[in-house]
């Protein structure tokens, strides 16, 4: 029998209204079959909470906590991005806006290429991380939130590769794998992902 005891209330609130999130969420609870129904908050009309922290742990838990307040229920929150340390971690929490409008994946993607080309070498990689921190509350002023981290190294492309995935996949390349992050699966993507690292502990936290 599992030590959280907010697996018992039934439901849990997935604190994201970031549809390419949502899908990978759906993917990764499937694996998980938890005892309890997951809610995407969007589904409650739950709108984004403000996010001011400095950190992405600060996020996360500022996330969790907003979803929880509203829905009177245990929620639990990813917050995301991709750092770069060449550029001093940008785009990092900043990453859903980082070219100003939140969510416009496609202008992010160019501000990131037009900021690193002062930085591009030839024969040189540019590297980057992908970071998730899961935040779960059992209630909006639970003391004690629960974090779960991943770290995906990879590096920065010159140009967008692949169709899949969301946000900056298309410029995340493997070079283990030869292949973009947008060149993955769904399936694939998950099993070694930020995300998918974050959801493991996750997992091993429910034991
Ligand atoms: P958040 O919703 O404030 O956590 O912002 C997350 C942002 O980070 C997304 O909008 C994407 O730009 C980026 N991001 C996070 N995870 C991924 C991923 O798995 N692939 C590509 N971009 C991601």
């Amino acid at each position: 029998m599992s030590t959280q005891s907010w697996l018992n209330q039934g439901s849990l609130v997935l604190a994201s209204n970031n549809k390419g999130k949502v899908v990978e969420f759906e993917h990764l609870f499937q694996q998980l079959n938890l005892p309890v129904e997951i809610i995407p908050q969007g589904k409650l009309d739950i709108e984004d909470a403000i996010e001011d922290g400095l950190s992405f742990v600060e996020n996360a838990i500022i996330k969790a906590r907003h979803a929880s307040k509203l829905s009177g229920k245990p929620a639990l929150a990813d917050d995301s991005g991709l750092c770069v340390p060449i550029l001093g971690g940008a785009p990092g929490i900043y990453s859903a806006r980082y070219a100003g409008e939140h969510g416009h994946d496609a202008a992010n993607n160019q501000k990131l290429l037009a900021d690193l080309v002062p930085f591009r070498k030839e024969g040189e990689a540019i590297e980057g991380m992908f970071v998730c921190v899961l935040a779960l509350v059992t209630h909006a002023e639970d003391p004690l939130p629960q974090i779960f981290q991943g770290i995906w190294k990879g590096e920065i492309l010159a140009a967008a590769r692949g169709e899949n995935g969301f946000g900056y996949d298309p410029l995340f390349w493997l070079p283990e794998l030869n292949v973009s992050s947008a060149e993955l699966s769904k399936a694939d993507k998950n099993k070694i992902s930020h995300r998918g690292q974050a959801m493991q502990l996750f997992k091993a936290s429910l034991v």
